[in-house]
């Protein structure tokens, strides 16, 4: 029967292991895409993943793929994100399945997300198929990567599937496997509508399209459905799966993986993780959902328009629905006004966030500069949680401030250790343990703040080890430490939206930096600017942004207008992210200088 048929499977592996490649092979083998269509990373769908190569956002397809047996199998593939911010993603996509693929580079070997991801798939009870991909490299070593992979992870690889997502060697060989080694879904068809939310997205016509994976029962166009958490009931208007563009069927039963449409127009009738049944038969009760993720960094987002406040809030819900990890409530800043406090799961995660407000809800956005959450003791005894550092307590009231820590695991190969310990040592890093992987690699394992991992961390690791060290971290908990409020002044009135926190210890020289990167970032205004860096009362550091008295095209001669139209262009389409700040304007990179200092 069909369900004995069906495959559902994710692809997880660490970053650049070739998940997406090894996605397009199997496309092109099983003619779900004609050729003239076929493009690189072809799930790769949003234009921010195709501009930067990667893939931030979950992508199932379905495909059919007759094996050697002579039977025909209805495949559902979802193709995941590697990088460590989107590991929801992963974790959502898990749940909608019975197997993974775990690719491994075979010249990289094993790396932090492979673990992570690996672990991820053993909690959803996957079956899992290791599988090397990268053999036409020269440096490729599969032997030693399938003894790493029972070394480290604990799961047989003597039987890892070998293959080339350039050349599509061993890919055909991978489709027989999957049939062979993954389970077929077993749910009943006959039993009452079960069915997990694990994606969703708003489409202005046909309102909010679910991703589901059905567990038992069936669901066809007209059948009325209930979300089970809220109770809502709705009509059926669609469902199908994605092929990869959607494609309408029919019905959904037992074991597939598709969507629904039912005509929900409001943003909050619905959530990813929801289950979704049949009032007329329900079930017994929900499928257990995903556990909700705290946010690690902060910041605020405002429009660069005062008047878009509200389409903001609106995108930001919309938004929501694709990105279950986002969390969003309003505040004011006296410096930018109205806007909202965001949680994300990293700074990537963040740009990303803000990138796809501004390209898919057409808005000009100013964001504060990111910050992680502190736990603060006031003198009077109470607690509270500062995720926007300018509510952080004045220096008199302050008891004791507390940060989050993290495990953080380094996989490097040896002739690096010594600069990635010297770098954790320069972020306040507490060394725990070191063990070799293998001959060449070894897991460092330091205790670090999460302020220091998150901002520039990673790129300085990568930098410091020719790009091949791997990152992992899990947060542990919060500690003391010493942390002070650095506050920028212009023309003596604080910017609240300018502040950080930083470690006592390194205030002076940041004070001094951001000052003097704030004369360089900050335009000259026809009036003098003072900038000041303070704690508390105390300037730590000062520097002045000269008056520009000239209009700037007034030198450029009247006979080449063009030029003068250009230039004035280029002037108004550079002040989208300029923000005016009592009556200085400040372009949106001043809020992110506290990313790029040292
Ligand atoms: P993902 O991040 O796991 O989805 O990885 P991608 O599929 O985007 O691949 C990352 C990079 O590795 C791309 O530049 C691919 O062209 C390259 N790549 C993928 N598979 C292979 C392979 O089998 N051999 C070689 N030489 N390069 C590959
Ligand atoms: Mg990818």
């Amino acid at each position: 029967d069909y369900q004995a048929h069906m495959r559902n499977f994710s692809i997880v592996a660490h970053i650049d292991h070739g998940k997406s490649t090894i996605a397009d092979r199997i496309l092109e083998l099983t003619d779900t895409v004609a050729e003239r269509d076929m493009k690189q990373q072809l799930l790769d769908n949003m234009d921010l993943e195709r501009e930067r190569g990667i893939t931030i956002k979950l992508n199932s397809v379905e495909l059919k793929y007759t094996a050697q047996d002579g039977e025909e199998y209805t495949f559902h593939l979802i193709d995941t994100p590697g990088h460590v911010d989107f590991t929801y993603e992963v974790s959502r996509s898990l749940a909608a399945c019975e197997g993974a693929l775990l690719v491994v580079d075979a010249a990289q070997g094993v790396e932090a997300q492979t673990l992570a991801n690996t672990y991820l798939a053993l909690d959803n009870d996957l079956e899992i198929l290791p599988v090397l991909n990268k053999i036409d490299l020269p440096s490729a070593d599969p032997e030693m990567v399938k003894e790493e992979i029972e070394d480290m992870i604990g799961i047989d690889a003597t039987e890892a599937v070998l293959v080339s997502g350039k050349t599509g060697f061993g890919i055909e060989e991978l489709l027989e496997r999957i049939v062979t080694d993954i389970p077929a879904p077993t749910g009943d068809i006959n039993g009452p509508l079960q069915a997990l939310i694990f994606d969703s997205i708003y489409d202005s016509y046909r309102g909010v399209v679910l991703s589901v994976r059905l567990k038992t029962g069936r669901v066809k166009v007209g059948d009325e459905i209930q979300i089970m958490s809220t109770g809502k009931k709705f009509e059926v208007t669609e469902v199908g799966v994605q092929s990869p563009k959607p494609v309408a069927k029919k019905e959904l039963i037992a074991g597939d993986v598709g969507y629904i449409t039912a005509n929900i127009k409001s943003v909050r009738e619905t959530h990813v993780g929801d289950t979704i049944t049949s009032p007329a038969n329900p079930a017994p009760a929900a499928l257990p959902g995903y556990r909700q993720i705290k946010p690690m960094v902060y910041a605020g987002l405002y429009p660069v328009d005062n008047g878009k406040f509200n389409d903001l809030r609106e995108a930001l819900e919309k938004l929501q629905l694709n990105d279950a990890a986002l969390e969003f409530e309003p505040e004011t800043s006296q410096a930018l006004g109205f806007g909202f406090r965001c949680g994300f799961l990293g700074l990537l995660h963040m740009d990303v966030v803000q990138e796809r407000l501004e390209r898919e809800f057409n808005l000009d956005l100013i964001m504060t500069a990111p910050s992680v959450d502190y736990h603060a003791t006031l003198t009077d005894g109470s607690e509270r949680m500062i995720s926007n550092p300018a509510e952080m307590p004045e220096v008199g009231q302050l008891k004791e401030i507390k940060e989050p820590f993290v495990k953080a695991e380094i996989m490097v190969p040896e002739e690096y250790v010594g600069s990635v310990m010297e770098l954790c040592q320069r972020k306040r890093g507490v060394f725990q343990t070191m063990d070799y992987l293998d001959k060449y690699r070894v897991n460092v394992v330091y205790e670090m703040p999460l302020s220091e991992i998150i901002f520039d961390f990673f790129d300085d690791l990568k930098s410091n080890t020719k790009g091949y060290a791997s990152l992992d971290y899990d947060i542990i908990g919060y500690r003391a430490s010493d942390l002070v409020k650095i506050d920028i002044l212009l023309n003596k009135e604080p910017v609240d939206a300018l502040s950080f926190i930083v470690h006592r210890e390194f205030s002076a020289e940041r004070g001094r930096e951001i000052a003097s990167m704030m004369k360089n970032i900050i335009p000259r205004q026809n009036f003098e600017v003072a900038v000041q860096a303070a704690i508390g009362a105390k300037v730590i550091a000062r520097t002045t942004i000269k008056a520009y008295r000239k209009d700037v095209t007034a030198r450029i001669h009247t006979g080449d207008p063009d030029r003068r139209a250009k230039l004035l262009d280029k002037q108004k389409r550079g002040k989208k992210r300029m923000k005016s700040v009592g009556k200085v304007e400040v372009p949106q990179e001043a809020f992110m200088a506290v990313l790029k200092m040292n």
